[in-house]
Parts: structure tokens; sequence; C-alpha cells
């Protein structure tokens, strides 16, 4: 078992490092076809996943009867609609209103408990083994809970999921960008006192226009010194510059998006320089309005330049979406080949919230079980056409 190192170092493949990001080190990479169900069976990080817009939609009709709260319709399907589930909307902010729905039945214990509960369960399903979640605690307050009652159900809810399922989570509390700064601050203090507790890093979230990143300069300037991780939604909504003032304003450790990185190419140097790994949302970013098209997503131009790129699907419900579909459509819509994609899952599985040491003995374990899972799909492939 090769040892775990970085992207610096070259590859087993033998391509020099500062050319192209080293592959999945130690894996012989087989030519195998690739199918939805091999990249499901491959061990996964969900790094960006928001629990507000992945809750399944048969939970939010349960939980609005339960709760008696009026949804704007009472069938599945309705729901989808009003949802907006994995149509194209107009922007970020019109695709924000479909949270409207969902943190209407959010508002309970008993609810953040079960929906953080599916949400591990779901994520575990489809072999993801590692799954930061993110939510903003502020926004479960319309009747009452406090802000720690919000936070213990939904640690509640994963721990049962780790139990039942073995997934390892982590908790991203989000500052909300159109509430206001001092609410920011509010949460970073929460995020300090529950760091080591189950949270695992700070986040900022929301519309993305109008509200820039450095009037919440002063809740990140508590996460840092408090040594929190840190990430921030930029340039998805908002120009490269958004994503400046997240690195050099809130010293931003990851990028949440990061798709309009390409139009600032200095900007782009310095972000591949600090080895700050962007987390890329395919089906999200054509939802919002981001990118026009998968093909002229920058994933595969980032990828190839050498940036840290990690693939996650931000919100499975509104989305529509799993892991495993949002690597296929890396693969059937980028081009990415399977070699890249392990890289990608792998780069997942490094740039998580976690201790090192805890990382390393994770990307041990990970690294081995890709070379199994690949060798036995391989395997079953030679045994299906004799050669
Ligand atoms: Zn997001």
């Amino acid at each position: 078992m090769a040892s775990i190192r970085d992207d610096e170092i070259p590859s087993a493949t033998g391509i020099p490092s500062g050319v192209r990001p080293a592959r999945t080190e130690g894996l012989e990479v087989p030519t195998i076809e690739v199918s939805e169900e091999l990249l499901k069976a491959l061990p996964k990080a969900d790094l960006h996943c928001h629990l507000d817009g992945s809750l399944r939609l048969r939970t939010i009709l349960e939980l609005a009867q339960k709760q008696k709260v009026k949804l704007p319709t009472d069938d599945e399907e309705g729901l989808a609609k009003a949802l907006h589930m994995g149509e194209v909307c107009k922007s970020l902010d019109d695709y924000l209103v479909a949270f409207d729905i969902t943190l209407s039945v959010l508002q309970t214990a008993e609810s953040l408990y079960r929906a953080a509960h599916e949400l591990a369960v779901d994520a575990s399903s489809e072999n993801v083994r590692y799954l930061e979640v993110r939510y903003s605690p502020a926004l479960h307050q319309q009747k009452g809970l406090k802000m720690t009652t919000v936070i213990d159900s939904v640690l509640e809810g994963l721990r049962t999921a780790k139990r039942e399922t073995g997934i390892k989570y982590g908790v991203i509390v989000c500052g909300i960008r159109h509430i206001n700064p001092q609410s920011s601050v509010r949460l970073a203090e929460l995020s300090v006192a529950y760091k080591n507790r189950g949270v695992i890093g700070f986040d900022l979230a929301g519309a993305e226009v109008n509200f820039p990143a450095k009037d919440h300069k002063d809740a990140f300037q508590l996460i840092l010194k408090n040594n929190v991780n840190c990430t921030a939604h930029a340039g998805e909504a908002f120009g490269p510059e958004s994503i400046a003032q997240a690195i050099h304003y809130l010293g931003a450790h990851r990028i949440g998006h990061g798709t309009r990185l390409r139009e600032d190419g200095d900007l782009l140097n310095y972000v591949n320089d600090h080895r700050i790994p962007l987390e890329v949302c395919l089906s999200s970013n054509l939802q919002t309005g981001a990118v026009q098209g998968l093909a002229t997503h920058p994933l595969k131009f980032y990828f190839d330049y050498g940036l840290r790129v990690t693939i996650n699907t931000d919100n499975r419900l509104i989305t529509d979406t799993t892991l495993t579909k949002e690597l296929w459509l890396a693969y059937t819509e980028l081009g990415l080949s399977l070699e890249d994609l392990t890289t990608i899952i792998v780069s997942g599985f490094k740039s998580a919230f976690l201790p090192f040491r805890e990382k390393q003995d994770m990307l041990k374990q990970v690294n081995q079980e890709i070379a199994e899972v690949l060798e036995s799909f391989q395997r079953r492939l030679s045994v299906a056409r004799p050669a």
C-alpha cells in the first residue's frame, strides 16, 4: 500500500508535478467501462451539502402534515414543481426561494433530527463515506428554537446515522450574506463553542449579488482566531472579486463553487499555488444559471490546469441529484476519465475539514477501497467478455 502524499509529489503514473495534477497515488487505474454502478460503488466524500436543500420529498409532506404547516401543494409531484426540483431557475435568488418551503417544516428539534439522519443515510447508501453537512441555525428559529437545540438535534441525527451505517460526518455552520453581519458573528460564536463537538467549519452562504463577503469579516476573524476551518460560497452568482474577498478578507480555506474564477488568471494561479480546494457542484451551477450549459463548465479546465477540485451535490433534493450522478455528469458531459474522477474523489477526502492524522488514516482506507472496487469491476468485465 503506497503512502499518502500530497498533490505536489509526482504520481505513480510518472506525470511530473506542475504539469498535471498527480493521479490517485499508488493506484493503477485500469481501463474499465465507466458506469453509474461503478461510480456508485466507489467510496466518496461530499463536502458541500446543504441540510435544508437535501431532504426527502416525502419527508417534507409528512412533516408538514404532522406540524400543520401549509405547503403550496400536498402531493409529491406538485411539491417537486414548487421546489423547482432539478429545473433551471432564473437566478440564484430565484433558486433560493425553494428553501422557504423546506425551512417551513424544519423548525422543530424532531424534524431537524429526522432531516439530518435521513440525509446521512441516503448519502451512505451511495457510498459517501464522509459527509460535511452545512446549514444556518439562524434559519431554524421561526418557532423559537434555541440555536443550541438546533445544533444538538442535527448532530444527534448524524450520530444515529453514523451508528447505523458507519458514515463519518462533520457540520459546517453557515453565516448568511443576506441576513446581517451581526448574525454571522453570533453564528461564528456558536461554531467556536461547538468546535471539536461536531462542528468542523464555518461558511458564508446566501444571496451573493449585493451582499459582499467582506461585510462578514468580523465573523470570520473570530473563526480564524479560534483556529476553526472555513469556506465561503463565492464566484457562483458574482465575479472573481467575490472569490478574492472570500480568500483575502475572510481567510477561506476552501471556496464553494468558484465557477467564475476562470475570469481572473492571476487569482486562479493564487488559488492553485495555495492549493485552495474548490467545492464544485455541477448540476447546481446549471440550475442557478452560474453556467449556461455543462459543456461550458470550467471544471475540466480547472482540473487539467492543476487546481484542487472536488465534486459535491450542493442540494440533493432541490437539484434532484446524488454524488454518483454528479460524477456521472463529469464523465459524460465534461469528458473526464475514470482516472480523473478517482483523483477528484481522493481530492475530496484530502480537502476534508479533518485533523491531518485522521485524514491520513481515512485516505489510506479510501485508496485501498478504490483499488478493490476497480479490481472487482475489472474482474467482472473480464468474466463477462472472455478474451
Ligand atoms: Zn451551496
